[in-house]
């Protein structure tokens, strides 16, 4: 049986580090705001050579709050895709922004940039794409949108810490760009984490009072905010495992050359143009996917769907307005796409054994 996701063989690969960072945070009688963040922060900061990281609770947080930060609010749109993790859209209304939701490139399952402009009207305030499954997304075509009708650029990169576009890292490319730690992402957490990078000294100092109920000096508040904050023993895993963040991406690229390889029969994932995609998730398209999957897990593989239902047709979403067939590619793609098993310490005997189970499954599903 090879199961979806592992995360077992990664901490064993690093548990003496790990173990010893997280006993030395626990010990040091310092657990919120210390060392460890401000180690942590500087060491994210330079990693994508920016000026500023500021850690906060989890993935959501740290969009929520760059938006809040760069003072998108009640009345403003955010332009964003419906084809991504839910929590893309909660961050937009927990900003008390409305999100507009367009197409994706079928391709790269990243945001369309020729219907992001023309989702764009006076009431525009950000631009939200989201580098989804560790691909990058068309950062030439959507910061020239941006700049050209001045919106706040908003990067998710919470599936592609280390993806780069044309050689840069995403992340680099917006205003401010928001990360996950949530455990199961390229950079991971023992528990829940995120941070929001920028270059940009004033969003940071706000993003520092947001995510510390709005204050400078204790107990005196200059805004409104909230507690989002990094723990200090995250901060201090995340040191262990952004040291290996690099490394781990190369392991996954090695896996999904495998399956590159062996596969054959459904459509595979595309790095299309200069980018180095990160492999968060390793997808497949098959127009008869519900029966695909489940001859795979008679074989003994796991699989899971990222994301079954769009969020535009989410019942909680359902007051947005979009009907069906309004986004009708993002709403076919939901049908045909399945994730394949790949993770740190799947070998690639695992994914040999994965891409002939998925052959076998393929023979079966006619
Ligand atoms: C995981 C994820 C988030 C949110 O992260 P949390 O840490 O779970 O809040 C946001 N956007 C995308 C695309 C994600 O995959």
């Amino acid at each position: 049986m090879i199961p979806f996701n592992d995360l077992k063989p990664l901490h064993n690969l690093l548990a003496d580090e790990l173990n010893a960072a997280a006993l030395r945070a626990l010990n040091s009688g310092w657990y919120i705001l210390g060392p460890e963040l401000a180690a942590f922060e500087a060491e994210f900061a330079a990693y994508h050579g920016v000026a500023h990281a500021v850690g906060v609770a989890n993935g959501t947080d740290a969009i929520e709050l760059a938006l809040r930060a760069g003072e998108v609010g009640p009345g403003d749109e955010v332009i964003t895709v419906s084809h991504t993790a839910v929590p893309t859209v909660c961050a937009v209304e927990r900003a008390g922004a409305t999100p507009v939701l367009v197409e994706i490139n079928p391709d790269t399952y990243t945001m369309d940039a020729a219907a992001a402009r023309a989702a764009v009207t006076p009431r525009t305030k950000a631009l939200l794409p989201v580098h989804l499954y560790g691909h990058p997304a068309d950062m030439d075509a959507l910061a020239a949108l941006a700049a050209q009708h001045n919106l706040l650029l908003v990067e998710d990169c919470a599936q592609a810490h280390g993806a780069r576009w044309r050689g840069r890292l995403v992340g680099t490319f917006g205003h401010m760009a928001a990360f996950s730690f949530y455990p199961t992402k390229n950079l991971g957490a023992a528990g829940d984490g995120g941070a929001v990078i920028t270059n940009d000294a004033q969003l940071a100092e706000r993003l520092r009072l947001l995510r510390n109920y709005g204050q400078r000096v204790r107990y005196h508040n200059v805004m409104r905010g909230v507690n989002s904050r990094l723990d200090e023993v995250q901060a201090a895993v995340l040191r262990v495992k952004l040291a290996h963040l690099d490394a781990h991406n190369a392991q996954r690229r090695a896996l999904a050359a495998v399956y590159d390889r062996e596969l054959a029969g459904v459509m595979l994932p595309r790095a299309v143009g200069d980018v180095e995609h990160v492999y968060h998730l390793y997808v497949v398209r098959h127009p008869q996917r519900d029966r695909f999957m489940e001859a795979l897990k008679a074989h003994g593989v796991g699989t899971l769907i990222h994301y079954p239902v769009p969020i535009h047709r989410q019942e909680a979403y359902a007051d947005l307005g979009y009907g069906p067939g309004s986004l009708p590619l993002t709403e076919r793609i939901a049908q045909e796409i399945v994730s394949l098993p790949l993770y740190i310490g799947l070998t690639a005997h695992d994914a040999e054994t994965v891409a002939a189970a998925a052959r076998q499954a393929l023979a079966e599903t006619v």
